[in-house]
């Protein structure tokens, strides 16, 4: 039976970065990929990187660097005064040039490879009918597998969406806005001579991606800017943390759910996850739990959010009720027309208390992510707090 030192599921940012530290360390390393190799890289995404992330990636595959200018209900607001600067690169081109890293050092990617099982007792997994064999096990399959449920763990899966439109457009946007969207936030991510344009939204709340679409079509043909001929994409998010390290076994990237579940935002999380597993594989006395808090601490409006929730004992209520509240809010006329007035006043109050109020806004949209997931949201206070 075929046997490695350490065997990686999935080539995404988070598998390809374990994959390359291990090899830096000439560790046996075998990464398992069901795509071929030359697709590598491919997948539903923005392609935001923030600068964070930019020691990690060559800027010669940048298609652009912009500071985001947000929109929050109808006010503009470059993110200048967020400190915030962000590249946009095509998936695929960064996949690739992971890929060349990995293999660079001496890692074994094999494409077209897909695992359909993973023996856990017998440090075993599954791929194309044979079993190779495993001293340590990296699960960087994103959020997009059925294995995540054959491995037992749980998943909490949230929708994101985009529109690759082959046009240039000069600035990159971020939209809030309650009263035409919803509770939700839109983008537009220029890469050159096309862009990605998206929004997600949490099927769980009853609501039906058709109607998500027509809403975000909507949106942006007021702005003149007309999605129907766009190449329409979607791809799920898993939010619900399970763990970081169990024996043997890592969970990296969307797979362990670092993605950050307010944001989207997800290829810093992977990589750097990927980096913490490979250091804890390769020093046994490395200490993981304060870098693995580190990634999690990105997600730095869930934590006022959890205090919030807490405080008011909102964990009390039944998440049911509350995504139907939510539903209400959304989508029946009265509803609706609260939310409109609150989307006012807000709007209004950013003008005078423009920090303070953009953290109330932002609250706002962002309290049913954090609600409609208490579960989860339990499990990542335990590394969190
Ligand atoms: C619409 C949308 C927009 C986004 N925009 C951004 C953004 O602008 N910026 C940002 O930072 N993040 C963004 N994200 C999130 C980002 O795409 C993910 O967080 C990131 O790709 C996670 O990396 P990963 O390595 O964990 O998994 P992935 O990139 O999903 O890679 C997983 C890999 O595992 C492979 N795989 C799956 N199952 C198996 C199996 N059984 N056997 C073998 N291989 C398998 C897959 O083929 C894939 O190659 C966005 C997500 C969506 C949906």
């Amino acid at each position: 039976m075929e046997k490695h030192e350490i065997v990686i599921i999935g080539a995404g940012p988070g598998g390809l970065t374990a994959a390359k530290e291990l090899a830096k360390k000439d560790r046996d390393v075998l990464l398992l990929e069901r795509k071929p190799e030359d697709k590598i890289g491919e997948k539903v995404c923005g392609g935001g990187l923030p600068e964070r992330v930019w020691k990690d990636v060559p800027s010669s595959l940048f298609k652009g660097v912009f500071t985001p200018i947000i929109h929050l209900g109808g006010i503009e607001a470059t993110a200048q005064l967020l400190g915030m600067k962000v590249a946009s690169v095509d998936r695929i081109d960064l996949g690739q040039y992971q890929l060349r890293e990995a293999e660079k050092f001496g890692a074994e990617v094999r494409g077209n490879s897909p695992v359909s099982y993973v023996k856990l007792r017998q440090n075993k997994v599954i791929c194309k009918g044979e079993e190779i064999g495993y001293d340590n096990l990296i699960v960087a399959c994103g959020s997009n597998s059925r294995l995540l449920k054959r491995l037992g763990l749980r998943t909490y899966i949230t929708i994101g969406y985009d529109y690759d439109i082959e046009e240039h457009f000069r600035d990159m946007e971020i939209f809030y806005d309650v009263e035409k969207i919803g509770i939700r936030y839109a983008w537009i991510f220029p890469h050159g001579d096309h862009a990605s344009i998206g929004s997600g939204y949490i099927p769980r709340f009853g609501q039906k991606g058709i109607n998500e679409r027509k809403k975000i079509e909507n949106f942006f043909k007021e702005r003149g800017i007309d999605l129907k001929y766009a190449k329409k994409r979607s791809a799920p998010m898993n939010i619900a943390y399970n763990y970081f390290k169990r024996r043997n076994v890592y969970l990296i990237g969307d797979s362990a759910s670092f993605l950050n579940p307010l944001t989207g935002e997800g290829i810093y999380q992977a990589m750097r996850s990927g980096e913490i597993a490979a250091n804890a594989i390769i020093d046994k006395k490395y200490k993981y739990k304060k870098p693995i808090k580190d990634v999690y601490r990105h997600h730095q409006i869930v934590n006022p959010l959890l205090f919030a929730a807490d405080f008011f004992s909102i964990k009390k209520l039944e998440p049911k009720r509350i995504q139907k509240m939510l539903g209400w809010l959304e989508n029946s006329k009265y509803g609706h027309r609260a939310l409109s007035r609150a989307n006012y006043l807000l709007a209004k109050s950013l003008k005078i208390y423009p920090g303070f109020a953009s953290f109330l806004y932002l609250s706002q949209l962002f309290a049913p992510t954090t609600l409609a997931s208490w579960d989860t949201i339990k499990d990542y206070m335990d590394v969190l707090i």
